[in-house]
């Protein structure tokens, strides 16, 4: 499993966005418009798919 993870246009800095995927997941997953309240600038930030990156988390598979 990865963490998805978006980047904060503000700071530069990875958001984690509470969703846990597999790269196989990931590949077809449903993401669609979504939105987070950004832990380093405090805004809130709308993202889909194609603004995500998985972060692998070693070991865990
Ligand atoms: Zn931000």
């Amino acid at each position: 499993m990865a963490r998805v993870m978006i980047e904060c246009p503000n700071t530069g800095r990875m958001i984690y966005t509470g969703l846990n995927l597999s790269w196989t997941t990931f590949e077809t997953y449903e993401i669609g418009e979504s939105c987070i309240k950004c832990a380093h600038c405090g805004e809130v930030h709308e993202w889909s798919r194609s603004d995500a990156m998985l972060d692998e988390v070693g070991g865990e598979g």
